[in-house]
């Protein structure tokens, strides 16, 4: 069947694609280990789910306003306030079903024909996917480990034209879990200020998943000039364990929020009313569980990180933030595998989940070819073990 135009270059999400399989594998009983799932395994907290069971008990099982009940728009202002400070009104919020709606939204409401956006590799997957679905171009840059996947501001600022829209910034990271310093953040707000019409995207999912005792900043901390040019990404799936809940939001400046609404009028509507009450508890209850996830986290990239290291061929720098690490496996792909060479980190993710069983995405769909992204948002034994397949399989190339 003829499919419309728009769907050809678009690859499906390898992240959802390698966590499907994954879990197909382990529901006919085989000992896989996941590392692929980019989502806390913790459950999500007591309080946040007493409050989705009062809603449905109460009925609250209607639509609601497209962008959001009003008491969650208003903590989301109360939170953007208190945790970043950043004065947001209502208006200027929208609730989307997840963060990876909200970000569709916004290239669906900025975007025209063969408009430009700025990507650094390594990027998440859906990025490229989500701007070329707007009829954008996504204009990759390149950010090297050497220097903590901080942007080179001559590189930035090579990439910038006339057609330049908008910049996506996402740190922490996924997949490389780097943060961005002030003065990186600041190198990057210099290049992209001259440029009037461009805007900047900053996904700041994973804000509460911090392992150095550094505060969280995003461009705008350090840039508040760029506050009219900047909208804020963020939602539940990552801090609250939320991840099947579908919650998200944007804030930023209100002709784009009004134009995102109206998409959304238009297509999905409000997010789940009973998901947004369970939302409105999370960014007001207690912070002691998020706490001792970060806690348990930051214990497991340690284990991980180290492991890793002590595998010839292996090399993996410390991530800051986030839950996923991000080796270099450049080294083992340079061997063979059963007497034939290796054709990249696709091969090797798939030699990896078919015959020792564990499920790691390749870096090439994030733009790293020679990498792995493997999630730690699973339990220390299941690293160990994952750790010592993957030896076997270092061991199994000549
Ligand atoms: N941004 C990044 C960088 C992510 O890793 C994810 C996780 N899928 C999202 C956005 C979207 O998260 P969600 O739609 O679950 O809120
Ligand atoms: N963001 C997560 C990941 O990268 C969830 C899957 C997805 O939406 O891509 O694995």
């Amino acid at each position: 069947m003829e499919l419309a135009r728009r769907l050809a270059p678009i690859k499906p999400s390898a992240t959802l694609a390698l966590n499907a399989k994954a879990k197909a594998l382990a529901a006919q009983g085989v000992d896989v280990v996941g590392f692929a799932a980019g989502e806390p395994d913790f459950d999500t907290p007591e309080y946040i789910k007493d409050a989705a069971i009062a809603a449905i008990r109460e009925g609250f099982t209607k639509y609601t306003a497209t962008a959001g009940i009003p008491e969650l728009r208003a903590a989301i202002c109360q939170k953007l306030q208190q945790d970043n400070g950043l004065t947001y009104a209502p208006e200027q919020v929208l609730v989307s079903t997840g963060a990876k709606h909200a970000l569709y939204n916004i290239f669906q409401a900025l975007l025209n024909d063969g408009d430009e956006v700025v990507i650094f590799a390594p990027y998440w997957v859906s990025y490229p996917e989500m701007v070329q679905l707007a009829g954008g171009v996504p204009v990759i840059v390149q950010t090297r480990e050497e220097n903590g996947y901080a942007p080179d501001p001559a590189e930035l600022k090579r990439a910038l034209t006339a057609k330049t829209r908008a910049v996506i910034l996402n740190s922490p990271s996924n997949p490389t879990g780097a943060v961005l310093s002030d003065d990186a953040l600041r190198a990057v707000a210099d290049a992209v200020r001259p440029h009037a019409n461009c805007m900047l995207v900053t996904d700041d999912i994973y804000e509460r998943l911090l392992y150095t005792g550094t505060p969280f900043h995003n461009i705008l901390n350090v840039a508040p000039e760029l506050y009219p040019r900047t909208v804020v990404v963020n939602g539940m799936s990552k801090a609250f364990a939320m991840t099947g809940w579908r919650l998200g939001y944007a804030a930023g400046p209100k002709a784009l929020i009004a134009g995102m609404q109206t998409i959304q009028d238009q297509s999905t509507s409000n997010a789940c009313s009973i998901t947004q009450k369970a939302g409105f508890a999370a960014l007001n209850g207690p912070r002691a569980p998020v706490e001792q996830m970060v806690t348990e986290f930051k214990a497991r990239r340690d284990l991980f990180v180290s492991g890793l290291n002590a595998i010839p061929g292996v090399k993996c720098q410390m991530p800051d933030g986030a839950f996923y690490v991000f080796p270099s496996i450049r080294a083992l792909l340079e061997r063979s595998y059963k007497g034939g060479p290796l054709a990249g980190s696709i091969a090797f993710s798939e030699i990896l989940l078919n015959d020792f069983k564990v499920a790691a995405v390749p870096g090439a769909p994030f733009g790293a070819e020679g990498h792995l992204r493997m999630s730690f948002a699973t339990s220390r034994s299941n690293i160990e073990k994952g750790l010592s397949r993957l030896r076997e399989l270092a061991a199994a190339l000549t």
